[in-house]
């Protein structure tokens, strides 16, 4: 790259519109007396978690979740050092690294809880714990009919100086679909759970609400809220309205070669697009390898040299063809293949309805080997 402008492959990293998004969610927590935890897993949802952590802990988020041990301790490693939450084990894992580390370490079970406190009484000091309820989910989280035992257990260990219980907490199954009743029950089963906790003499906080929930459930943001994909930029629930979000990941790629070619011709493996009269094509250095998916062949468009052009013929594994008519094209030119929409170029969103997914799949594949961070303050200093 000795040319500033000529990126191959990026993903540009727009700072400020994490720090916005983080600012907007943790306003609507704040009005609810919620805190705000920001999820980073799986690398910052692509974005990069440290960098994700540090912008989300500057505008409002007291706390970070992630998914993995190896996710929460490479955020302490590099000096973050606010509450945080990691939730998903392999099987047997040691907590120890993680309690060690001041993680705190959620329970679904009463063997996981017996394994937090060997880590604890290994280390001498008193686990974080967040004993997780199962709601209606049915993915992690303690059945209803071992809820019981497994506060009756807590309490004790807490007792014993073992743990500490620092919350109570769900995960929802339909938030996305405001009005779904599946979230009104999973709300009451949290509560009773809740108070379970309670009678077994435990005094935790909640914690309940996704990025959806966030946005369209202030009666469950309880104590504190746990957004992840908002935070981001792209809005799980975009027919409740404009959440003023602004998607913080570009994928932009140059021209590195044009050319004129006669009508008749085929472009691409397969041939599976031919020109019908004589047309300048660009070339375009990224394909499935850099995260252009193959299906998206002749299906999509990219933004370059004012606007929006086709993709003609078969995305490759390192390369893919535009459109351009008669249109003066440079060699160096920008392409925007995904970004926030400013310029009417295609979004993430977009990507993801003519995939049929979920945004959510498409800036977390995003980043590969190929493919570089570029992370700036704002859109203006691309
Ligand atoms: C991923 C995740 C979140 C964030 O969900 P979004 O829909 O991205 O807001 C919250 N809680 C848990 C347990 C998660 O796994």
């Amino acid at each position: 790259m000795n040319d500033q402008t000529a990126y191959r492959a990026d993903l540009r990293i727009e700072v400020g519109a994490i720090r916005h998004n983080v600012a907007v969610l943790a306003d609507r927590a704040r009005r609810s007396g919620a805190r705000t935890m920001a999820v980073v897993k799986s690398d910052g949802y692509g974005h990069g978690a440290l960098t994700v952590a540090r912008a989300a802990l500057e505008s409002g988020a007291e706390w970070l979740g992630v998914a993995s041990v190896t996710e929460a301790l490479h955020l302490r490693r590099a000096g973050i050092e606010a509450p945080l939450l990691c939730w998903l084990y392999s099987h047997g894992e040691d907590l120890t690294p993680a309690v060690a580390a001041g993680v705190d370490v959620s329970a679904s079970t009463v063997a996981d809880l017996r394994r937090i406190e060997e880590a604890a009484s290994s280390l001498g000091r008193p686990a974080r714990v967040h004993l997780k309820i199962d709601t209606g989910l049915n993915r992690s989280g303690c059945p209803p009919e071992q809820w019981p035992d497994l506060v009756e257990s807590a309490a004790k260990a807490q007792a014993d100086g073992a743990v500490e219980v620092l919350a109570v907490w769900s995960h929802l199954a339909c938030a996305d679909e405001p009005g779904h009743p599946s979230v009104d029950m999973q709300a009451d089963r949290f509560r009773r759970a809740y108070e379970q906790a309670r009678q077994a003499g435990l005094r935790p906080m909640r914690h309940l609400a996704n990025s959806a929930a966030v946005l369209t459930r202030p009666d469950l943001h309880f104590d504190l809220v746990r957004p992840g994909i908002a935070v981001y930029g792209l809005d799980p629930v975009p027919q409740a309205g404009d959440h003023g979000l602004r998607p913080a990941m570009t994928f932009r790629s140059s021209v590195v070669l044009t050319k004129r070619i006669a009508a008749g011709e085929g472009v691409s493996y397969g041939h599976s697009w031919r020109a019908e009269q004589p047309v300048t094509v660009a070339l375009v250095p990224v394909g499935y390898a850099d995260g252009v998916p193959r299906t998206l062949s002749g299906r999509f468009s990219v933004w370059l040299a004012g606007k929006r052009r086709p993709v003609v013929g078969r995305v490759c594994m390192d390369q893919l063809v535009v459109l351009c008519d008669d249109d003066a094209v440079a060699e160096g030119d920008e392409v925007v293949l995904f970004g926030p929409g400013d310029r009417s170029e295609p979004t993430a969103a977009e990507w993801a309805d003519t995939l049929g997914t979920i945004h959510y799949e498409i800036v977390t594949g995003m980043y590969r080997p190929r493919v570089s961070r570029t992370v700036v303050e704002t859109e203006a200093e691309s």
